[in-house]
Protein backbone atom coordinates (compact mmCIF):
# COMPACT_ATOMS: atom_id res chain seq x y z
CA UNK A 1 0.00 0.00 0.00
CA UNK A 2 0.98 4.06 -0.66
CA UNK A 3 4.36 2.18 -2.65
CA UNK A 4 4.09 4.33 -5.78
CA UNK A 5 3.90 7.75 -4.17
CA UNK A 6 6.83 9.30 -3.05
CA UNK A 7 7.04 7.84 0.54
CA UNK A 8 8.35 9.83 3.28
CA UNK A 9 8.53 7.72 6.72
CA UNK A 10 6.89 9.43 9.54
CA UNK A 11 9.91 9.31 11.73
CA UNK A 12 11.73 11.69 8.95
CA UNK A 13 9.77 14.04 11.14
CA UNK A 14 9.09 13.45 14.57
CA UNK A 15 5.77 13.90 16.52
CA UNK A 16 6.02 17.35 16.51
CA UNK A 17 7.27 17.77 13.31
CA UNK A 18 4.46 15.63 11.73
CA UNK A 19 1.91 17.72 14.26
CA UNK A 20 2.96 21.10 12.58
CA UNK A 21 3.19 19.85 9.12
CA UNK A 22 -0.20 18.54 9.48
CA UNK A 23 -1.98 21.52 10.59
CA UNK A 24 -0.39 24.52 9.56
CA UNK A 25 -2.98 25.00 6.98
CA UNK A 26 -5.84 25.23 9.37
CA UNK A 27 -6.68 28.74 10.04
CA UNK A 28 -9.41 29.36 12.81
CA UNK A 29 -12.44 31.12 11.14
CA UNK A 30 -15.07 31.35 14.34
CA UNK A 31 -15.09 33.38 16.76
CA UNK A 32 -15.44 31.35 19.54
CA UNK A 33 -12.53 29.92 18.85
CA UNK A 34 -10.01 31.70 21.03
CA UNK A 35 -6.97 29.43 21.29
CA UNK A 36 -6.70 26.40 18.42
CA UNK A 37 -3.88 24.20 18.09
CA UNK A 38 -0.10 24.83 19.95
CA UNK A 39 -1.20 24.97 23.77
CA UNK A 40 -2.23 22.67 26.64
CA UNK A 41 -5.63 23.04 26.15
CA UNK A 42 -7.68 24.50 23.02
CA UNK A 43 -9.92 27.47 24.40
CA UNK A 44 -13.29 28.26 23.17
CA UNK A 45 -16.16 30.95 24.30
CA UNK A 46 -19.92 30.79 23.64
CA UNK A 47 -20.81 33.81 25.72
CA UNK A 48 -24.02 32.19 27.66
CA UNK A 49 -24.85 29.43 24.67
CA UNK A 50 -24.75 25.86 26.27
CA UNK A 51 -21.51 23.86 24.81
CA UNK A 52 -22.03 20.52 22.98
CA UNK A 53 -19.52 17.59 22.62
CA UNK A 54 -19.99 14.63 20.74
CA UNK A 55 -16.75 11.40 19.98
CA UNK A 56 -16.29 9.07 17.80
CA UNK A 57 -13.83 6.26 17.59
CA UNK A 58 -13.14 4.92 14.40
CA UNK A 59 -10.94 1.64 13.83
CA UNK A 60 -9.41 0.32 10.96
CA UNK A 61 -10.73 -3.25 10.34
CA UNK A 62 -13.92 -2.49 12.62
CA UNK A 63 -15.36 0.58 10.90
CA UNK A 64 -13.61 1.31 7.69
CA UNK A 65 -11.43 -0.71 5.29
CA UNK A 66 -8.84 0.69 3.48
CA UNK A 67 -9.04 -1.41 0.79
CA UNK A 68 -11.79 0.35 -0.66
CA UNK A 69 -11.69 4.02 1.42
CA UNK A 70 -9.48 6.97 -0.23
CA UNK A 71 -7.59 8.30 3.21
CA UNK A 72 -9.21 11.31 2.16
CA UNK A 73 -12.62 10.28 2.05
CA UNK A 74 -11.69 8.80 5.37
CA UNK A 75 -10.67 12.11 6.73
CA UNK A 76 -13.94 13.68 5.20
CA UNK A 77 -16.19 11.41 6.66
CA UNK A 78 -14.90 11.25 10.27
CA UNK A 79 -15.63 14.85 10.42
CA UNK A 80 -19.17 14.56 9.24
CA UNK A 81 -20.43 11.25 11.53
CA UNK A 82 -19.31 13.33 13.94
CA UNK A 83 -20.91 17.02 13.16
CA UNK A 84 -23.87 14.79 12.74
CA UNK A 85 -24.17 14.39 16.44
CA UNK A 86 -24.17 17.81 17.17
CA UNK A 87 -26.44 18.75 14.31
CA UNK A 88 -28.83 15.96 16.15
CA UNK A 89 -29.24 18.68 18.87
CA UNK A 90 -30.13 21.24 16.89
CA UNK A 91 -26.63 22.85 17.71
CA UNK A 92 -24.31 24.88 15.66
CA UNK A 93 -20.69 22.83 15.03
CA UNK A 94 -17.68 24.83 15.17
CA UNK A 95 -14.89 23.20 16.35
CA UNK A 96 -13.16 19.67 16.54
CA UNK A 97 -10.49 17.91 17.80
CA UNK A 98 -8.90 15.16 16.03
CA UNK A 99 -6.57 12.11 17.46
CA UNK A 100 -4.79 9.58 15.52
CA UNK A 101 -2.68 6.26 15.68
CA UNK A 102 -0.55 5.59 12.93
CA UNK A 103 1.26 1.87 12.51
CA UNK A 104 4.71 2.08 10.33
CA UNK A 105 2.86 1.24 7.07
CA UNK A 106 1.36 5.01 6.90
CA UNK A 107 3.76 7.07 5.14
CA UNK A 108 3.60 10.73 5.99
CA UNK A 109 1.68 10.90 2.13
CA UNK A 110 -0.84 9.22 3.88
CA UNK A 111 -1.82 11.06 6.97
CA UNK A 112 -1.23 14.11 4.40
CA UNK A 113 -4.22 13.06 2.48
CA UNK A 114 -6.22 11.96 6.06
CA UNK A 115 -5.99 15.71 6.73
CA UNK A 116 -7.03 17.06 3.00
CA UNK A 117 -10.68 15.34 3.84
CA UNK A 118 -10.55 16.76 6.86
CA UNK A 119 -9.60 19.95 6.03
CA UNK A 120 -12.28 20.09 3.02
CA UNK A 121 -14.82 19.26 6.23
CA UNK A 122 -13.63 22.01 8.10
CA UNK A 123 -13.71 24.47 5.42
CA UNK A 124 -17.57 23.23 3.68
CA UNK A 125 -19.00 23.09 7.21
CA UNK A 126 -17.08 26.60 8.39
CA UNK A 127 -15.30 24.41 11.55
CA UNK A 128 -11.98 24.90 13.19
CA UNK A 129 -9.83 22.36 14.13
CA UNK A 130 -8.48 23.52 17.61
CA UNK A 131 -6.68 20.24 19.32
CA UNK A 132 -5.75 16.54 18.65
CA UNK A 133 -3.36 13.76 20.32
CA UNK A 134 -1.05 11.73 18.03
CA UNK A 135 0.57 8.75 18.44
CA UNK A 136 2.36 5.38 17.31
CA UNK A 137 -0.27 2.17 16.69
CA UNK A 138 1.03 -1.20 16.56
CA UNK A 139 -1.67 -2.45 14.05
CA UNK A 140 -3.90 -0.25 11.61
CA UNK A 141 -4.93 3.05 11.57
CA UNK A 142 -6.86 4.60 14.67
CA UNK A 143 -8.93 8.42 14.42
CA UNK A 144 -11.31 9.87 17.07
CA UNK A 145 -13.10 12.90 16.66
CA UNK A 146 -14.78 15.00 19.02
CA UNK A 147 -16.84 17.84 17.70
CA UNK A 148 -17.87 20.86 19.86
CA UNK A 149 -20.60 23.45 19.11
CA UNK A 150 -22.95 25.34 20.94
CA UNK A 151 -27.45 25.87 21.06
CA UNK A 152 -29.63 28.40 22.78
CA UNK A 153 -30.84 26.14 25.88
CA UNK A 154 -34.03 26.98 24.77
CA UNK A 155 -33.41 25.37 21.54
CA UNK A 156 -31.66 22.04 22.08
CA UNK A 157 -33.78 19.04 20.62
CA UNK A 158 -33.18 15.69 23.11
CA UNK A 159 -34.17 12.34 22.60
CA UNK A 160 -36.88 12.21 25.12
CA UNK A 161 -39.24 14.94 24.24
CA UNK A 162 -41.33 13.31 21.78
CA UNK A 163 -44.92 13.44 22.58
CA UNK A 164 -48.31 11.63 21.20
CA UNK A 165 -50.07 12.94 18.39
CA UNK A 166 -46.40 14.41 17.45
CA UNK A 167 -45.10 13.53 13.52
CA UNK A 168 -42.05 11.40 12.92
CA UNK A 169 -39.90 13.32 10.28
CA UNK A 170 -37.23 12.40 7.96
CA UNK A 171 -34.32 14.26 6.03
CA UNK A 172 -33.33 12.68 2.96
CA UNK A 173 -33.39 9.26 1.92
CA UNK A 174 -32.50 6.07 3.76
CA UNK A 175 -30.45 2.80 3.11
CA UNK A 176 -28.19 4.60 0.12
CA UNK A 177 -25.05 3.96 2.39
CA UNK A 178 -25.71 0.60 3.45
CA UNK A 179 -26.20 -0.88 0.11
CA UNK A 180 -23.31 1.38 -1.55
CA UNK A 181 -21.43 -0.51 1.15
CA UNK A 182 -22.76 -4.14 -0.31
CA UNK A 183 -21.22 -3.02 -3.46
CA UNK A 184 -17.90 -2.03 -2.59
CA UNK A 185 -17.69 -5.31 -0.28
CA UNK A 186 -18.65 -7.23 -3.65
CA UNK A 187 -16.05 -5.36 -6.21
CA UNK A 188 -13.36 -6.00 -3.22
CA UNK A 189 -14.44 -9.71 -3.03
CA UNK A 190 -14.25 -10.11 -6.77
CA UNK A 191 -10.65 -7.68 -6.79
CA UNK A 192 -9.48 -10.28 -4.36
CA UNK A 193 -10.17 -13.38 -6.36
CA UNK A 194 -8.51 -11.85 -9.21
CA UNK A 195 -6.63 -9.00 -9.14
CA UNK A 196 -6.65 -8.17 -12.89
CA UNK A 197 -10.59 -7.30 -12.50
CA UNK A 198 -11.22 -3.96 -12.06
CA UNK A 199 -14.40 -2.69 -9.42
CA UNK A 200 -17.21 -2.24 -11.43
CA UNK A 201 -18.83 1.03 -9.62
CA UNK A 202 -20.07 2.36 -12.67
CA UNK A 203 -23.42 4.58 -12.81
CA UNK A 204 -23.37 3.69 -8.97
CA UNK A 205 -22.40 7.35 -8.06
CA UNK A 206 -24.53 8.35 -5.60
CA UNK A 207 -24.96 4.96 -3.61
CA UNK A 208 -20.65 5.02 -3.00
CA UNK A 209 -20.97 8.19 -2.21
CA UNK A 210 -23.40 7.39 0.92
CA UNK A 211 -21.12 5.23 2.00
CA UNK A 212 -17.65 6.75 1.28
CA UNK A 213 -18.67 10.46 1.71
CA UNK A 214 -21.75 10.96 3.62
CA UNK A 215 -22.97 14.68 4.34
CA UNK A 216 -23.97 15.59 7.92
CA UNK A 217 -27.12 17.74 7.75
CA UNK A 218 -26.25 21.38 8.88
CA UNK A 219 -28.86 22.75 6.08
CA UNK A 220 -31.79 21.22 7.69
CA UNK A 221 -31.18 22.25 11.37
CA UNK A 222 -30.63 25.71 9.49
CA UNK A 223 -33.60 25.22 7.27
CA UNK A 224 -35.89 24.36 10.63
CA UNK A 225 -34.76 27.63 12.77
CA UNK A 226 -35.49 29.50 9.06
CA UNK A 227 -39.36 27.80 9.23
CA UNK A 228 -39.26 28.40 13.20
CA UNK A 229 -39.96 24.89 13.56
CA UNK A 230 -38.27 23.37 16.67
CA UNK A 231 -38.90 19.83 16.70
CA UNK A 232 -39.96 18.00 20.26
CA UNK A 233 -36.75 15.16 19.64
CA UNK A 234 -34.11 14.39 17.53
CA UNK A 235 -31.83 12.31 16.00
CA UNK A 236 -29.17 11.42 13.85
CA UNK A 237 -29.30 8.03 11.91
CA UNK A 238 -26.41 6.24 11.99
CA UNK A 239 -27.40 2.77 13.27
CA UNK A 240 -30.24 2.41 11.06
CA UNK A 241 -34.05 3.73 11.30
CA UNK A 242 -35.42 1.42 13.43
CA UNK A 243 -32.86 1.67 15.87
CA UNK A 244 -33.28 5.32 16.30
CA UNK A 245 -36.68 5.22 16.16
CA UNK A 246 -36.48 2.97 19.18
CA UNK A 247 -34.38 5.32 21.04
CA UNK A 248 -36.93 8.25 20.49
CA UNK A 249 -39.89 6.23 21.61
CA UNK A 250 -37.71 4.10 24.83
CA UNK A 251 -36.37 8.02 25.71
CA UNK A 252 -39.99 9.78 25.19
CA UNK A 253 -41.70 7.14 26.97
CA UNK A 254 -44.42 6.87 23.72
CA UNK A 255 -45.10 4.62 20.94
CA UNK A 256 -45.26 5.04 17.44
CA UNK A 257 -46.69 3.67 13.99
CA UNK A 258 -44.43 4.05 10.54
CA UNK A 259 -45.48 3.69 7.28
CA UNK A 260 -43.16 1.46 4.67
CA UNK A 261 -44.61 3.44 1.84
CA UNK A 262 -43.68 6.59 3.52
CA UNK A 263 -40.33 5.96 4.15
CA UNK A 264 -37.63 7.71 1.89
CA UNK A 265 -35.65 5.43 -0.35
CA UNK A 266 -33.52 6.30 -3.76
CA UNK A 267 -34.71 5.06 -6.69
CA UNK A 268 -30.56 3.81 -7.12
CA UNK A 269 -30.94 2.45 -3.58
CA UNK A 270 -33.78 0.64 -4.31
CA UNK A 271 -32.86 -1.22 -7.48
CA UNK A 272 -29.16 -1.89 -6.45
CA UNK A 273 -30.85 -3.60 -2.78
CA UNK A 274 -33.32 -5.70 -5.36
CA UNK A 275 -30.17 -6.74 -7.57
CA UNK A 276 -28.75 -8.31 -4.37
CA UNK A 277 -31.87 -9.90 -3.35
CA UNK A 278 -31.67 -7.68 -0.36
CA UNK A 279 -35.31 -6.01 0.98
CA UNK A 280 -34.84 -1.77 0.20
CA UNK A 281 -36.82 -1.44 3.39
CA UNK A 282 -34.52 -3.87 5.55
CA UNK A 283 -31.75 -1.45 4.29
CA UNK A 284 -33.59 1.43 5.39
CA UNK A 285 -34.75 0.32 8.28
CA UNK A 286 -31.20 -1.27 9.47
CA UNK A 287 -28.22 -0.45 7.13
CA UNK A 288 -27.46 2.61 9.06
CA UNK A 289 -24.35 5.35 8.31
CA UNK A 290 -27.12 7.07 6.54
CA UNK A 291 -26.12 10.29 8.88
CA UNK A 292 -30.01 12.11 8.13
CA UNK A 293 -31.85 13.71 10.93
CA UNK A 294 -34.75 11.64 12.61
CA UNK A 295 -36.90 13.75 14.38
CA UNK A 296 -40.27 14.67 15.90
CA UNK A 297 -42.52 17.87 15.23
CA UNK A 298 -45.61 18.94 16.48
CA UNK A 299 -48.38 18.51 14.34
CA UNK A 300 -49.13 22.41 14.43
CA UNK A 301 -46.17 22.71 12.72
CA UNK A 302 -46.96 20.59 9.30
CA UNK A 303 -47.90 23.46 7.21
CA UNK A 304 -44.39 24.96 7.67
CA UNK A 305 -42.49 21.87 6.68
CA UNK A 306 -45.07 19.97 4.29
CA UNK A 307 -43.35 21.26 0.91
CA UNK A 308 -39.71 20.80 2.34
CA UNK A 309 -38.38 18.59 -0.22
CA UNK A 310 -35.80 16.90 1.82
CA UNK A 311 -38.14 16.34 4.26
CA UNK A 312 -40.06 12.95 4.64
CA UNK A 313 -43.11 12.80 7.34
CA UNK A 314 -43.11 8.60 7.93
CA UNK A 315 -45.42 8.17 10.88
CA UNK A 316 -46.21 9.14 13.99
CA UNK A 317 -46.21 8.95 18.24
CA UNK A 318 -48.77 7.00 19.89
CA UNK A 319 -49.17 6.40 23.34
CA UNK A 320 -46.39 4.02 24.78
CA UNK A 321 -48.63 1.11 25.41
CA UNK A 322 -49.50 -0.01 21.38
CA UNK A 323 -45.91 -0.17 20.68
CA UNK A 324 -43.68 0.78 18.14
CA UNK A 325 -45.30 -0.96 14.63
CA UNK A 326 -44.49 -0.92 11.20
CA UNK A 327 -47.53 -0.64 9.11
CA UNK A 328 -46.07 -2.46 5.63
CA UNK A 329 -47.01 -1.66 2.29
CA UNK A 330 -50.07 -4.58 2.65
CA UNK A 331 -51.07 -2.63 5.44
CA UNK A 332 -49.81 -5.64 7.79
CA UNK A 333 -48.65 -4.09 11.42
CA UNK A 334 -44.94 -5.37 12.09
CA UNK A 335 -43.64 -4.56 15.70
CA UNK A 336 -39.91 -2.91 15.04
CA UNK A 337 -37.27 -4.41 16.77
CA UNK A 338 -33.78 -3.03 16.54
CA UNK A 339 -31.51 -5.65 14.49
CA UNK A 340 -28.45 -6.38 16.42
CA UNK A 341 -25.64 -4.00 15.01
CA UNK A 342 -23.79 -7.29 14.77
CA UNK A 343 -25.82 -8.96 12.47
CA UNK A 344 -25.21 -6.12 10.12
CA UNK A 345 -22.05 -4.42 11.30
CA UNK A 346 -19.63 -4.17 8.55
CA UNK A 347 -16.27 -5.76 10.15
CA UNK A 348 -13.77 -6.50 7.77
CA UNK A 349 -12.15 -8.73 9.82
P1 LIG B 1 0.39 17.36 24.77
O1 LIG B 1 1.75 16.86 25.09
O2 LIG B 1 -0.08 18.45 25.66
O3 LIG B 1 -0.62 16.26 24.55
P2 LIG B 1 0.90 17.47 21.97
O4 LIG B 1 2.35 17.65 21.75
O5 LIG B 1 0.32 16.13 21.81
O6 LIG B 1 0.54 18.10 23.38
O7 LIG B 1 0.11 18.45 21.01
C1 LIG B 1 0.55 19.76 20.75
C2 LIG B 1 -0.59 20.54 20.13
O8 LIG B 1 -0.96 19.95 18.90
C3 LIG B 1 -1.84 20.56 21.00
O9 LIG B 1 -2.48 21.81 20.78
C4 LIG B 1 -2.64 19.44 20.44
O10 LIG B 1 -4.02 19.64 20.67
C5 LIG B 1 -2.30 19.51 18.96
N1 LIG B 1 -2.37 18.21 18.26
C6 LIG B 1 -1.70 17.08 18.59
N2 LIG B 1 -1.96 16.07 17.72
C7 LIG B 1 -2.84 16.57 16.82
C8 LIG B 1 -3.52 16.05 15.68
N3 LIG B 1 -3.36 14.77 15.28
N4 LIG B 1 -4.34 16.86 14.99
C9 LIG B 1 -4.54 18.12 15.40
N5 LIG B 1 -3.93 18.70 16.44
C10 LIG B 1 -3.09 17.94 17.16
MG1 LIG C 1 -0.67 14.90 23.07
Amino acid sequence: MFENKGRTEIEQLGEFGLIEHLTKNFELKNNSSLKGIGDDAAVVNFEGKKALFSTDLLLEGIHFDLAYTPLKHLGYKAVQVNLSDIYAMNGTATQITVSIGLSSKFPLEAVEELYQGISVACEKYGIDLVGGDTSASKQGLVISVTSIGYADEKDICYRNGANEGDLLCVSGDLGGAYIGLQLLEREKGIFLENPNIQPDLEGKDYIVERQLKPESRKDIVEALKVMKVKPTSMIDISDGLASEILHICKQSNKGCNIYEEKIPIDPMTYDTARDFGIDPTVCALNGGEDYELLFTIKQADFEKIKNNPDISIIGHITEPASGCNLISKSEKVHPIKAQGWNSLKHSTE
